[in-house]
């Protein structure tokens, strides 16, 4: 491609992943254009004013993904990441079962796990008819028993959409699934495997949360990142990206890792008919809850399926690094998770009181605890999870190819809009072979729709 300019939207994992391909190859033709004040996106961390820091969700380095282990590694001595082995919880049949649920029938109360058993040993031998839905995948993989009780109202209450049309491809590679064998050996054996998936290890920065990496990485390109700099239109035809304060900046080629639905928006590229109608997320509130008292919690986070509890994951932040608290020893703090549909947001103003009922309701904190709050964090996080709709996918690929054609690479969680391969490794990688590709024409590996 010779030595076209590049421009790159976003310093989310994604961005920052392209400009250190480029950075790398010696390819110093390119700007990066941030909207917020930070790099890190949906990574970065946020210190309050009591001295708690709060990630955006949960937010670990799955020890599954190692090359982007080992760059954080070679390329982040200041994060000093801590290696973690995963502790998580599922709070049903008002008792704490260990995480993954299906795994641990043996620990449910005998009618309850009875009736687990007989639901998988009914849905194996029903028809063997392949379903495509999430709601048809997991009725056929788990039954009646495990369905109701924890992976049906679970999966309605993260994605907040009718189970039913969504695709489980997209989703299923992150549910243990289970042979008939391993659920009699865990009945007879009473134990269970607990090494199950990408983040059963993890790691996480010693402190200043997860957002402290993609400010070391940031670090280097500063002369190449523009923060408080949004992207606001687009001139496909005059290969020209506008800036919010009224700035401009021609590219030969766009590497865009904003939301696919935005830039379509403002690039006048979306497709004719409005199929583009199918692209569909889910929102998210992070609250944090910073307490004067010591943590008595020795996991990383539990999940809630039950509709009453207003989050469906819970994470006492000290376990993950001590220092993500003013004073280990005297504070402690739960980060809370919310999701919900699009244009349903919970109110900010009630959103924290309702959390902390939630937490008093399960017993994580008790009636005298409410007066030792010293700290609220709440984020909104409009765009979380990219959900896959039945039928969506061609809109998707048509997206893509026509944007390809307008000389537009869009890449990252929402701007390829593939949950699938849309974690911070993911997305680093996506970001760093598609920067690849243009400079050298080697094949992305990572990206497919
Ligand atoms: C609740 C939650 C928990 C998660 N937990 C994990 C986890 O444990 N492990 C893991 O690996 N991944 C996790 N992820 C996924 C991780 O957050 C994403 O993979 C990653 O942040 C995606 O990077 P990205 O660069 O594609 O997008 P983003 O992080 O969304 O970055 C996009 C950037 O583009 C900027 N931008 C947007 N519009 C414009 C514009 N118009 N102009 C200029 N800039 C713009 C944004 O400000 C942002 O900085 C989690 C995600 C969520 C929501």
């Amino acid at each position: 491609m010779g030595q076209g300019r590049i421009v790159i939207i976003g310093a989310g994992p994604a961005g920052l992943g392209a400009a250190w391909r480029l950075r790398a190859l010696g390819y110093e033709n390119f700007q990066l254009y941030e909207a917020s004040d930070r790099p890190g996106g949906l990574c970065a961390s946020f210190t309050d004013k009591e001295g708690f820091t709060w990630d955006q969700g949960v937010h670990v380095i799955a020890a599954a993904g190692k090359d982007f282990l080992e760059f954080i590694h070679r390329n982040c001595p200041q994060a000093g990441l801590l290696p973690r082995h995963r502790k998580a919880l599922v709070w049903a049949f008002g008792r704490w079962i260990p995480y993954p649920f299906q795994n641990h029938i043996y620990t449910f109360p005998p009618g309850q796990a009875l009736e687990s058993v007989l639901g998988v040993l009914k849905a194996r031998v029903a028809s063997p008819h392949e379903n495509i839905s999430l709601q048809g995948r997991i009725m056929k993989a788990f039954g009646e028993g495990l369905g109701r009780q924890f992976l049906l109202p679970f999966n309605r209450k993260i994605w907040c959409y009718p189970l039913d049309q969504l695709e489980a491809d997209e989703i299923m590679p992150r549910v243990s699934l289970l042979s008939l064998g391993e659920v009699f050996l865990q009945i007879c054996a009473r134990r269970a495997k607990n090494d199950w998936g990408l983040n059963a290890r993890f790691f996480y920065p010693k402190e200043h949360g997860i957002g402290s990496i993609f400010r070391e990485l940031a670090g280097p390109l500063s002369s190449k990142i523009r923060y408080s700099a949004e992207v606001v239109g687009i001139d496909t035809a005059a290969k020209k990206v506008f800036l919010q304060d009224s700035r401009s900046d021609s590219y030969d080629f766009l590497i865009n890792t904003m939301p696919l639905d935005r830039l379509l928006e403002i690039s006048g590229a979306r497709g004719a008919g409005g199929k583009e109608g199918s692209f569909r997320y889910t929102s998210l509130k992070a609250v944090g809850i910073g307490l004067r008292l010591p943590c008595a919690h020795p996991w990383h986070w539990a999940y809630f399926s039950q509709p009453k509890l207003p989050f469906f994951r819970v994470s006492p932040v000290n376990n993950f690094s001590s220092r993500s608290v003013p004073e280990a020893d005297t504070y402690s703090a739960f980060l809370c998770e919310l999701s919900y549909a699009q244009g349903n947001a919970p109110q900010d103003g009630r959103v924290a009181d309702d959390v902390i009922a939630g937490l008093q309701e399960c017993g994580l904190i008790s009636s005298q605890d409410r007066g030792k709050v010293v700290s609220v964090f709440v984020k909104d996080i409009p765009y979380a999870y990219p959900l896959a709709v039945l039928g969506g996918r061609p809109a998707l690929s048509g997206a893509h190819r026509r944007l390809e054609s307008l000389g537009i690479y869009s890449r990252g969680r929402f701007g390829g809009w593939r949950y699938a391969i849309g974690n911070m490794d993911d997305c680093f990688r996506q970001g760093q072979e598609i920067a690849g590709r243009l400079v050298t024409g080697e094949p992305e590996t990572t990206w497919r729709i």
